[in-house]
């Protein structure tokens, strides 16, 4: 049997009695959202709290709204929140599309985009999402507020920027005229982790041309982002097969898959420029759509 090493429970009243707990207990506490992460390296002893501080009655942490011409989520937000969303759909369709093949109903139910933020694995859907998206963490600690863009955010396989004594509390996506977004995985059955995905996400400028492009990968590397240079390869061009075809194959070369049970670094890396074709091209019917409607 599978048991966790002993540890103490505290179930966080508001945000700043959860900050004052974490900063009490250091770096022996860990904020505990869904769990579907943490509780199951707690059972295989990969993780040792000595303090879990339970976010779950945050419910200030759970909201999706527009501000700023951003989209604001709560660290709180469920998976199956963000899926529902028609908010979200509208402008982010890329969100939609990955939430519909994250794991099962029940991880959807419980599992938040914080806890996969911070989690910080490389196989997470939602941050190869919030890599394309240039989505920006607001983390809180003793200082306040800090803003850390995605490139920032993480620091390599289950290690972020959110230090000890400080929380995830908002993901922010900044909101693009003429902008479109999609997602694309194989995973080996249904609600499995991805053997492969790749989010991108277009904004089309006046002429109709590429004027921004966001891509970030799942599942072949060690980190979802710093796909500069296929982003670059798009910019001012026709949004055209071709130039999605040439962003694939850039992807594909700068990704850092390694052979594993879900399979070969060769296969992982086709996939990689695949998705990531296919993914700029839906990006790119929805942007035109977009700015069908714009227009
Ligand atoms: C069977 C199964 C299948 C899955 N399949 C997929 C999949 O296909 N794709 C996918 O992307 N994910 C998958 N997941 C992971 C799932 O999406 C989890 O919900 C997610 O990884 C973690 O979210 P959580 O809220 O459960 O985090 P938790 O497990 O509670 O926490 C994870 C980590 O984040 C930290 N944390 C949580 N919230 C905060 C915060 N606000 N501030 C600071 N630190 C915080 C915790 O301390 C911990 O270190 C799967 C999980 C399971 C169990």
């Amino acid at each position: 049997m599978q048991v966790p090493a002993s540890f103490e429970y505290r179930r966080a009243e508001s945000v700043a009695d959860a900050l004052a707990l974490l900063q009490r207990f250091g770096e022996e506490a860990r904020v505990i959202a869904g769990g579907h992460s943490l509780l199951p390296m707690m059972k295989l002893r990969l993780a040792r709290p000595e303090f879990l501080i339970d976010i779950n009655d945050l419910h200030e942490l759970d909201y999706l709204r527009l501000e700023g011409g951003e989209l604001r989520i709560g660290a709180l937000t469920r998976h199956r929140g963000l899926l529902e969303s028609e908010l979200v759909g509208r402008h982010f369709p890329i969100f939609h599309d990955a939430e519909r093949v994250i794991a099962d109903p029940p991880v959807r139910n419980r599992g938040t985009i914080g806890g996969s933020l911070c989690q910080a694995d490389p196989a997470e859907d939602l941050a190869a999402v919030c890599a394309a998206l240039r989505a920006i963490a607001v983390v809180l600690g003793r200082g306040g507020r800090r803003a850390v863009p995605m490139e920032e955010f993480y620091r390599g396989p289950y290690e972020t920027a959110v230090g000890a004594g400080e929380m995830l509390v908002e993901v922010r996506v900044p909101i693009r005229a003429n902008a479109g977004s999609a997602y694309r995985k194989v995973e080996r059955k249904a609600g499995d982790w991805a053997v492969a995905a790749a989010g991108a996400a277009l904004a089309l400028d006046d002429g109709g041309r590429i004027g921004w492009a966001g891509i970030g990968l799942a599942a072949v590397g060690t980190s979802m982002v710093g796909y500069r240079r296929a982003e670059q390869a798009l910019l001012g061009r026709e949004p055209s097969e071709p130039a999605f075809a040439e962003a694939g194959r850039i992807a594909a070369e700068d990704c850092d898959p390694l052979t594993d049970t879900r399979g070969t670094e060769a296969y992982k890396r086709h996939l990689a420029g695949e998705l990531t074709r296919r993914a700029l091209t839906r990006a790119a019917e929805r942007a035109a759509a977009a700015a069908g409607e714009d227009g």
